[in-house]
């Protein structure tokens, strides 16, 4: 673990140098096996990180490791009021501020009334793929993108959107679920795949076929027995009409995505995208998938990587804290 910093006495410190003011800010990656905290400098560079494992089974033990985690920011910081933003998956409804998420013990639990209980203080909670999309659309590869979506692949899909720098207003609090929209039957009928059932307790959802697991199961269904995502990846010529198949099941995603949404820039997250070639491999595959006459968006990786999520909901924390977005739960 890295020396902690000499304390800077507040989140905004003036460098007397640069005749101005810096801000640092933090954020926790909350996933299912593991809390991560990370300090950001002024620039947004990593600083320092901390994990603690996610507890599992009550909501008092992963509300206590949270807090946990935020004094660790804060005394890294030496700033008690240091802006820091939270990047997890599922969602807080806007209106209630109840959490709904499958894999943290916090279903049902009202997210602002039980940090301000636990901390004193109330953090901005953003999902991860909004976090990803907004994130990247500052400083990343969605840079001066007016619409940018941050596509996860990983052991589901999900998408974030982020208009002209902004993380979009959700009504429901939910990211863009493109994971859980139906595979269109024409590309069902086109690679003769079957109906799969989805985690969300429907069948045929895009997640099912596009996602981490999708890519395993297309590589059974192509005769190749069981081989995880990393080995159909790996595999080279044996696997490639598998890897094809897959690359034009999520372009019929990255379709549905420039239909509703018509984004000037996908970024990949997630583990998917670090499989070699992954954005070119898509980028081929798209215009087949296309309307004619509709235009492509740039499909690019996800510049901060693992990061960026949490990045993503640092920086959200700071710009609530200068004044910039408003407040959000
Ligand atoms: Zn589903």
């Amino acid at each position: 673990m890295p020396p902690p910093l000499a304390p800077l006495r507040g989140w905004r410190y003036h460098i007397p140098e640069q005749g101005g003011t810096a801000v640092i800010c933090g954020g926790l990656d909350i996933g299912g096996t593991k809390i991560e905290a990370r300090l950001f400098d002024a620039a947004l560079d990593t600083v320092a990180t901390h994990r603690v494992p996610t507890p599992r089974d009550s909501a008092d033990a992963f509300f206590d490791a949270l807090a946990g985690q935020v004094g660790w920011l804060q005394a890294q910081a030496g700033a008690p009021d240091l802006p820091v933003g939270i990047a997890m998956t599922g969602v807080v409804e806007p209106d209630s501020g109840i959490a709904q998420t499958a894999n943290l013990p916090i279903s049902g639990q009202p997210m602002q009334d039980r940090l301000v209980a636990r901390l004193g203080r109330r953090l901005p909670v953003m999902n991860d793929s909004m976090a990803l999309a907004f994130s990247e659309a500052n400083g990343g590869a969605a840079e001066g993108s007016d619409a940018a979506v941050g596509l996860i692949l990983g052991t589901g899909v999900a998408a974030g959107l982020c208009i002209a720098g902004a993380p979009a207003p959700r009504y429901g609090g939910i990211a863009v679920e493109i994971g859980h929209a139906g595979m269109p039957a024409r590309a069902l009928a086109r690679h003769g795949l079957p109906l799969w059932p989805c985690g969300c307790g429907r069948e045929g959802c895009v997640e099912t076929y596009v996602a981490g697991p999708g890519l395993t199961r297309l590589a059974q269904h192509a005769g190749l027995g069981p081989l995880t995502a990393l080995q159909v990846v790996a595999a080279g010529a044996a696997t490639e009409p598998v890897l094809a198949m897959w690359a034009d099941l999520a372009a019929e995603c990255l379709e549905m995505l420039q239909m509703t949404i018509d984004p000037r820039v996908v970024v990949l997250g997630g583990g998917l995208s670090q499989m070699p070639g992954v954005a070119q491999r898509l980028t081929d595959a798209l215009p087949a998938r296309l309307m004619p006459g509709v235009p492509a968006p740039a499909i690019r990786v996800a510049r901060f990587g693992d990061a960026s999520g949490v990045r993503g909901a640092a920086l959200l924390a700071r710009r609530i804290a200068e004044g910039v977005l408003p407040w959000t739960p």
